[in-house]
């Protein structure tokens, strides 16, 4: 057999986002040899993506907000499924991991007194999203480089070696988590991860007591979505291929503002900070018809009037915001039934006018990227003309199952994870910002909790071993793809199945279910799994994006069932979750997590009970509000039903 050549680390950290990021430079800092493995190059994650800004209840620019009213905010926007401990730590730790940015070398816009700047966004009660214009993404990736560089250099100066402590390997892709035992056995502790190299083709195996997941999302398994080509869902079915469940698959986020022309670039985002900078959408009659899609657990908290909503920006304490400020779901389903309905754009979707808003000089320096990026790809000035949106799939709520605390996964020793790849912190919907601000948060808990665990590893039962069988098998799984030939005619394009994966989930999961569409989305799922097995790819191991994909397919048909069967079971409409046939929330499904387990070769799915909210968190709000979100049996156990 050939030899895989293998190296050992204390902890590895799968993803170089800002949660990779985040959590490797916590273990390092603890003392643990990390190694960071990322698909694309350093610094090419998705969070370099990210524009409008990160979530943090700072208080510079309305001295009223505290972690608290960023809880309830979170808690209110997921629809009251939130892992409710993780959104505690992350409203309370999140002010901190922003200062810490800024200490590493990071430059957020000021306010004109010299503080960090923080803009309006959905679903925020106040002004909270530190930022740098629209490019909020890279200076975090970047500072976070910067960090780790230094950290390097640190090392260089007491061992000789840059990389004796914290490595990244770039441009090198993980196909499974080895674990003690054979591949085909559930239990047993973290051992390491098989890996290829993109540019060679060349396999290896890192070998660890600890693994941080944290490899992002899975839109690529959608047709219309804001993500990169990154994002097939590699660590979700990591995960689950390893024995750790998924949590709450059903909740996708459809962002609302994507681009809907030209036909090429159909789903790029437009930030939300258009709408918090005082961007209105209108449909083709020109009406600002978010007033009419105000839902009834948001009534109180939002302008009745166009008036009072223009009043806001300039009096937030006197006035309520305007609906265009709702969450993005509700944003997303009332920009699809107004397309519906035939108001909408000449290409499918509809306006978002900051031209008659903003002076143009305003709107090319708060919003430099959306100029550009509207200029060049569509030749649309809009800082003289609306923009046309839609709905774009930005986002995925859930995710591996993680204990709140320490980011463990649950029920794989030695497993952790973090970032979009994670479960709970955003309930049923996640507010824009939260995900920068929980990157950082739960990134660095995923780090120190690793490192910790690594430590113990070592000290106590000893460090796991990786054994060649399993090696062999992740090695012969990974090749499969060049044996497609023998199939014949028989064999698949991996771009074919992808392409009609997409369109699958697009047509049959998206923005609007029905139950009769996901049922068929699963049968179609099975038929092109099945077709999987005899995916065909030519050439060989050096550069080859079809054997890539042929190889995140599996990942995307687990990940794509999992969101289909979960989306299925939950008989009810809830954040990114909508149903025709099943509209509105219903409390009795409040308490209910779904998780999904691989069974044979398909997936299981599972309820499990939510834990309880603890009640000094329930007190936070008022209990009007709480009786429109429990279940009965909490209200009556709260003493909150009379
Ligand atoms: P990522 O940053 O995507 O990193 C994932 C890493 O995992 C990458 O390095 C990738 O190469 C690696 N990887 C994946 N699979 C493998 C594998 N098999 N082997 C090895 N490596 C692998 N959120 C906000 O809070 N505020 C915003 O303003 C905002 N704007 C956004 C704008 C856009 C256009 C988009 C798409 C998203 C935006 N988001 C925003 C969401 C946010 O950017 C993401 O949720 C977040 O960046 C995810 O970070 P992450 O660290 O979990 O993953």
């Amino acid at each position: 057999m050939t030899s895989v050549e293998r190296q050992r680390w204390d902890v590895i950290v799968v993803g170089a986002g800002g949660a990779g990021l985040r959590a490797a430079i916590e273990a390092r800092q603890r003392g643990a040899r990390t190694a960071v493995i990322c698909k694309s190059l350093f610094g090419k994650a998705h969070t370099v993506m990210a524009e409008g800004g990160i979530a943090a209840a700072m208080a510079n620019a309305n001295p009223h907000d505290t972690w608290q009213t960023h809880f309830r905010d979170t808690m209110r926007g997921g629809k009251f499924l939130n892992q409710w401990r993780m959104a505690e730590l992350h409203a309370q730790e999140a002010p901190d991991r922003v200062w810490e940015l800024e200490t590493w070398g990071a430059l957020f816009d000021r306010t004109a007194d010299g503080r960090i700047s923080q803009r309006n966004f959905g679903g925020h009660e106040y002004p909270r999203l530190a930022h740098v214009g629209d490019r909020t993404g890279l200076e975090l990736i970047r500072t976070l480089q910067q960090k780790i560089v230094a950290l390097q250099q640190e090392d260089f100066r007491e061992t000789g070696d840059y990389e004796s402590r914290l490595k990244v390997f770039q441009e090198c892709t993980v196909t499974r988590i080895l674990k003690e035992h054979s591949l085909k056995d559930d239990s047993g502790r973290v051992a390491g991860v098989f890996c290829y190299e993109r540019e060679t083709g060349r396999f290896f195996v890192l070998e660890a007591p600890a693994v941080v997941l944290a490899t992002g999302g899975i839109g690529k398994s959608f047709k219309v979505t804001s993500n990169s080509w990154e994002y097939t869902g590699d660590g979700h079915a990591l995960a689950l291929l390893a024995g750790a469940p998924l949590m709450n698959m059903e909740f996708v986020q459809f962002h609302p503002t994507g681009m809907v022309w030209p036909p090429s670039v159909k789903g790029i985002l437009v930030t939300e900070s258009v709408r918090g900078d005082g961007g209105v959408l209108r449909n083709s009659e020109g009406k600002r018809f978010m007033f009419d899609y105000v839902p009834e657990v948001f009534k109180e908290k939002y302008a009745q009037s166009e008036e009072e909503g223009d009043r806001w920006y300039e009096d937030p304490d006197h006035n309520r915001r305007p609906p265009e400020l709702l969450p993005r779901d509700e944003v997303a389903r009332a920009i699809n039934a107004e397309v519906k309905a035939g108001r909408g754009s000449p290409h499918g979707g509809v306006f978002l006018d900051v031209s008659t808003r903003m002076p143009a000089e305003v709107i090319r320096r708060r919003l430099p990227s959306m100029y550009h990026q509207f200029k060049e790809l569509a030749d649309v000035d809009i800082t003289a003309e609306p923009m046309e949106v839609g709905p774009t799939c930005h986002y995925v709520m859930g995710g591996i199952n993680v204990d709140s605390e320490t980011a463990a996964t649950v029920g794989v020793p030695g497993l952790f994870a973090a970032g979009e790849v994670a479960g709970g912190m955003h309930g049923s919907n996640r507010l824009g910002g939260n995900s920068l601000s929980d990157l950082l948060v739960f990134g660095r808990r995923a780090g120190l909790h690793a490192a910790e665990y690594a430590a113990g590893a070592e000290a106590g039962a000893g460090l796991p071993e990786v054994g060649e069988e399993a090696v062999a098998a992740a090695r012969t799984e990974a090749l499969a793809p060049f044996d497609g030939e023998s199939f014949g005619e028989a064999g698949e394009n991996p771009y074919t199945l992808h392409q009609e994966l997409q369109q699958t989930m697009n047509d049959l999961v998206g923005i609007i279910r029905r139950e009769g569409e996901m049922a068929e989305a699963l049968e179609r799922i099975a038929a092109l799994r099945e077709r999987a097995r005899r995916v065909a790819v030519e050439g060989h191991r050096q550069f080859n994006p079809g054997w890539h994909l042929a190889l995140d397919l599996r990942n995307m048909l687990l990940v794509s069932e999992c969101v289909a069967r979960a989306a299925l079971e939950r008989t009810e409409s809830r954040g990114g979750h909508t149903r025709e046939d099943r509209p509105g929330m219903d409390r009795s499904w409040r308490p209910v997590n779904l998780l999904c387990r691989t069974e044979g070769e398909g997936i299981a799915l599972e309820r499990v009970r939510t834990e309880p909210i603890r009640p000094d968190l329930l007190a936070l709000f008022e209990k009007e509000e709480l009786a429109k979100y429990l279940a009965e049996e909490e209200l009556e156990s709260k003493g909150l039903d009379a």
